[in-house]
């Protein structure tokens, strides 16, 4: 709904009074065409069945007062570069003068040099400009109409890569909507829709070849109301001729769902060992029903050759997937030896495919590794830097899914030639994008696995790994402490890109089975792990029970076995080495009074940081703990009895433990749980790439825990 209301007499090109100085217009004013832009963008970017994540843009024209003159100035808002229609804020406009971009039209050099033009935007920004603006603002600023939208809809990208797709466009619009054949994006393709709207006077906008669509209107309302009505008449036009098989017949069964996901857990950490060869990916997998469909369809393998068409898919899918050959019933073993030698050759073709296209100006080869793996009957997996991009990635290729099944469903599905998947994927103006790209945190690329970590220590490291650029998976008994960590990790949004929470009970085999299973169906597998879950029982010997005995040695002792023994299953199918660190203790050195049963559990995992050590080296496993000394704030332990058990021990106020602790020790400081954290953070943060088998005290020192 547009708003209007009590605003609507700040009209654009007259500056209300009360603006601030310096602000030429009330351009966010309710009703004025910024407010309209935004929430007409808002709008059409939150349905995926309009465009795909972060693809299209919109625009609006207006007039405001030129702050340096006061005479009055055409400008252009458009969505910048990068973001995302359905979130675009004020922030997200590049704003221009239109004079001044529609006068390159006189200095533009032609196609071969189009690129310049996008250095030349920067002279016509208004103010400071705004965001960076985008190839697609000539195309906006060109064309003669006060409103603008350029989308990627599936449908009508499907009759955009469909053979025919010109008579296609007649027979579906009429001459409502004109045809303009492939081009990549830029000034020309601009001038070229410019000139097709003066010459077609009823055309409400344009199907792109191998691309999108663009509609104008004279209000946003019309605008919107064209794009719209362009979209569904193309999805009412495939869906009216919409095939039974799509895909051709089923070639293979679609394994049960426990079936499926079991698989899937089991490959994820093997394809994303192979997806890393170049550089640590993260991992994502989906079985929507439109993939599963897409993987059993005869006709999927020589679909998925052809590659993705339009210029956002391929840029996030690369130009082709990896497509399993063999059936969901084959062995694991055969599986995983056949997808060794299907990637070994993807990256053969991968380098071909570079050099038969690059040119001595083309950007270096920028790594063979597929992000799209299609397995028959279980599923999508899709890699990139971090988790939001392989989502991404494997969102598009659903995405591309959809054009097939329309471009089949009404022609024969035919993407842009090979050479200018090229030219985009090595386009200078995206080279420069990934150039501004901020330096990766150390820990970018990492998935890891943090048991007890709902509290406390467990928690502080869950929130440390984070913010260094891990996933995280936070491991808890309990659920919901485990959900409200990952949820403080990631506020809001909950998309799972940076944490997700598991159910997990150390003790149980199944349970921790299930807890790295998840890791790998989340982010693709696990590389760091920390087994910090634990709980203390202070007792002096003749009060300890069996029974006391037995749970700290099933939680600590026995626990963190299971977690390093599952985990090592996954870091050894990875192949990419991996960190094992465990929350020890001083106890674990020190002879403290009445401690027998905690003491004893916490030498036990001290000697498995040293026996895995040795054991998990050649796998490129490093294994190091930390032997925390009393963190009483924010722990679990302490306020669920140990404390008091402690305090009355050493005859102190539970509440002044904390204080207490620190008085004892050689610096006189408080140990805290970020402390411990921190020290987990240096052992696998990548600067002690050489350091295995080390405990690191973090106790603020105490001489009779000092190793030796
Ligand atoms: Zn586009």
């Amino acid at each position: 709904m547009a708003a209007k209301g009590d605003n609507s007499n700040k009209r654009p090109g007259r500056a209300a009074r009360g603006d601030r100085p310096g602000r030429a217009a009330r351009t966010d004013a309710a009703g004025s065409p910024v407010a309209e832009l935004l929430a007409r963008s808002n709008r059409l970017g939150s349905d995926p069945r309009n465009t795909n994540y972060a693809g299209g843009n919109a625009s609006a024209k207006g007039a405001a007062t030129d702050p340096v003159t006061g005479e009055p100035a055409e400008l252009l808002w458009v969505k910048g570069s990068g973001g995302d229609l359905g979130t675009l804020t004020e922030e997200g406009l590049a704003v221009l003068r239109l004079d001044a971009l529609r006068s390159l039209a006189g200095v533009y050099p032609g196609v071969e040099r189009e690129d310049e033009m996008v250095a030349a935007f920067d002279y016509c920004g208004f103010g400071k400009g705004g965001a960076a603006p985008s190839i697609d603002t000539a195309m906006h600023g060109l064309v003669d109409a006060a409103h603008v939208d350029h989308l990627h809809p599936d449908a009508g990208i499907a009759i955009a890569a469909a053979a025919d797709g010109e008579r296609l466009t007649a027979e579906c619009f009429g001459d409502r909507v004109a045809w303009v054949g492939w081009r990549r994006p830029g000034f020309q393709l601009g001038l070229d829709i410019a000139a097709i709207k003066r010459e077609n006077p009823d055309a409400i906008g344009v199907v792109l070849g191998g691309h999108g669509i663009t509609a104008w209107g004279d209000s946003s309302d019309e605008c919107e109301a064209r794009s719209l009505a362009i979209i569904r008449t193309a999805q009412r036009f495939i869906d009216g001729r919409r095939r039974h098989d799509p895909f051709g017949k089923r070639v293979f069964e679609i394994l049960p769902e426990p079936e499926r996901r079991e698989r899937a857990a089991a490959l994820a950490p093997v394809l994303r060992g192979l997806a890393s060869t170049d550089a640590a990916r993260v991992g994502h997998y989906t079985d929507a029903p439109a993939v599963l469909e897409f993987t059993v369809g005869a006709e999927m393998p020589a679909l998925a050759a052809l590659g993705t068409s339009c210029p956002d898919h391929f840029l996030r899918t690369k130009v082709r997937p990896l497509v399993l050959d063999l059936p969901p019933d084959a062995s694991l073993e055969a599986v995983t030896e056949r997808l060794r030698e299907l990637h070994a050759a993807y990256r053969e073709d991968y380098r071909a495919y570079y050099e038969r296209h690059a040119g001595p100006d083309s950007p270096p080869m920028r790594g063979a590794d597929p992000a799209i793996v299609l397995v028959p009957g279980v599923g999508m997996f899709s890699f990139g830097a971090d988790k939001q991009t392989a989502r991404v990635a494997g969102e598009f290729y659903v995405n591309a899914i959809n054009v097939m099944r329309g471009a089949q469903a009404i022609s024969r599905y035919q993407p842009i030639p090979e050479s200018e998947k090229f030219r985009i994927e090595y386009w200078e103006l995206e080279e420069a994008k990934l150039r501004r790209r901020p330096k990766p945190k150390p820990l970018a690329g990492r998935i890891a696995l943090v048991t007890g970590g709902g509290s406390g220590i467990g928690r502080a490291t869950a929130k440390r790994l984070a913010a260094e650029g891990a996933c995280v998976v936070v491991a808890d008994r309990d659920a919901g402490s485990a959900a409200a960590v990952a949820a403080e990790i990631e506020p809001g949004a909950g998309t799972g890109d940076v944490a997700v929470p598991v159910t997990a009970d150390v003790t149980s085999e199944s349970d921790v089975a299930a807890a790295v299973a998840e890791a790998s169906l989340a982010f693709g597998g696990v590389d760091l792990v920390v087994n910090n879950a634990g709980l203390s029982i202070s007792r002096p010997l003749l009060d300890t029970s069996v029974a006391d005995w037995d749970v700290l040695h099933d939680v600590m002792a026995r626990g963190s076995f299971l977690v390093s023994r599952e985990a090592a299953r996954v870091m050894e199918a990875q192949g990419m080495g991996g960190d094992i660190v465990y929350v020890v203790s001083k106890n674990g050195v020190f002879a403290g009074p009445s401690n027998v049963a905690y003491g004893a559990a916490k030498a036990d995992q001290a000697h498995q940081v040293r026996l895995l050590a040795a054991e998990l080296g050649e796998l490129g496993i490093r294994v190091n703990g930390v032997n925390p000394d009393a963190v009483v704030r924010g722990s679990g332990i302490f306020a669920g009895g140990w404390g008091a058990q402690r305090a009355a021990i050493y005859g102190v106020p539970e509440s002044e433990l904390g204080a207490f602790y620190a008085r004892r020790t050689l610096l006189k400081k408080e140990v805290l749980p970020e402390h411990v954290a921190a020290a987990i953070f240096a052992l696998a943060g990548g600067d002690l790439p050489l350091t295995t088998g080390l405990l690191v005290p973090v106790d603020a020192g105490v001489a009779a825990a000092f190793l030796r």
